[in-house]
């Protein structure tokens, strides 16, 4: 009997190939330190570049690689998801492909988990070599979330952490569509600790979270944790109802016991394009979560695997 992984580090990637065998290569010395038993899940989000041919190589020499290819660009989180449905480990280590989070600081996380903590993410102390937009745009959606929602997401924490089976299983049971994984393992709980790190720059390559996919992930984590968003459209609705219903009085009086002139375009052009903007405004925020229920009530999966590699050799393993 081969002995039971105690570690699954998933790295989710898209068109990592210029990073991919150093990251590789990084992992392994970290783990193999350990001297327990891992599995390195490598996650391949519909790269089109050479990833899944280099990983695949690393896999027919390493047993203990294994590779999952999605049948198009699903998305990190749903690579995170996949990673994590398919993990055996006793621990399962998030971790992105590019080396910005250090492999290094596992071995931290692993400690704290040791003392008996089921969740440990990173804290970003700093960012290095990333944009002034991101690192301000970052810096604000991590508090602008925390204050839209009740559930306590860490600020300055990505996906980079350690999750206890026990955590794993119960945010596996949590199929929503629009994920947010960090978020999903705040609201399951457990006891959770966090480890500084600084994050270092991209080893190689380029993000691949260009600005369409960072607004896209910044709605589902405020949508999927907080209705707040509807809440201040409502106030915003009868904040103005009852502005203009004073309004209303206003220009009825001047209409029956004045006999001022209607003078009134400019204020009615003003006014138009001011409630439109707003009606407009609160249609989209209802709109967001409209096309979030509409993504529930379809119910497709998070993510189709169109082939996976590494798993075979254990099983021939564990023939008698
Ligand atoms: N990633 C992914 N699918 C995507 C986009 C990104 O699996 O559609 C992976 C990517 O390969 C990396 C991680 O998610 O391992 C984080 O992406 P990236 O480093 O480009 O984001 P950034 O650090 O710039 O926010
Ligand atoms: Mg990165």
């Amino acid at each position: 009997m081969p002995e039971a992984i105690v570690y699954s580090v998933v790295i989710p990637m898209y068109n990592e190939e210029e990073v991919i065998s150093e990251t590789y290569r990084r992992l392994k010395l970290v783990m193999d330190s350990t001297q327990e038993p891992y599995e390195l899940v490598f996650v391949n989000d519909g790269s089109q570049d050479r990833t899944e041919y280099i990983v695949q190589s690393l896999c027919l020499a390493d047993p203990r690689v294994r590779l999952l290819n999605f049948s198009r660009n699903f998305g990190h989180q749903a690579a995170i998801s996949a990673g994590m449905d398919y993990a055996e480990g006793k621990a399962i280590l998030v971790i992105d492909a590019d080396l910005q989070d250090p492999p290094e600081v596992m071995l931290d996380m692993i400690d704290k988990w040791k003392e008996g903590y089921e969740v440990v993410y990173g804290k970003r102390l700093k960012r290095r070599g990333e944009g002034l937009f991101k690192k301000v745009t970052a810096h604000l959606f991590y508090r602008f979330l925390k204050s839209m929602t009740h559930v306590e997401v860490p600020v300055d924490a990505g996906d980079f952490r350690l999750i206890d089976r026990k955590v794993c299983d119960a945010t596996k049971q949590l199929r929503e569509k629009n994920r947010y994984v960090r978020g999903l393992i705040s609201w399951v709980g457990f006891r959770q600790a966090s480890v500084e790190y600084v994050r270092e720059e991209r080893w190689a390559g380029e993000t691949k979270y260009p600005l369409r996919k960072m607004v896209r992930f910044a709605a589902d984590a405020i949508t999927s944790f907080s209705y707040k968003p509807l809440k201040l459209a409502s106030y915003l609705g009868f904040t103005l109802s009852a502005l203009s219903f004073l309004y209303l009085l206003t220009v009825l009086y001047q209409k029956l016991f004045t006999n001022t002139t209607i003078v009134g375009w400019t204020s009615i052009v003003a006014m138009n394009l001011f409630f439109y903007g707003i009606m407009m405004m609160i249609l989209g925020i209802i709109g967001e979560y409209i096309g979030r229920i509409y993504d529930e009530s379809k119910d497709r999966p998070l993510y189709i695997v169109r082939n996976q590699a590494g798993y075979e050799q254990r099983f021939e393993e564990e023939l008698p």
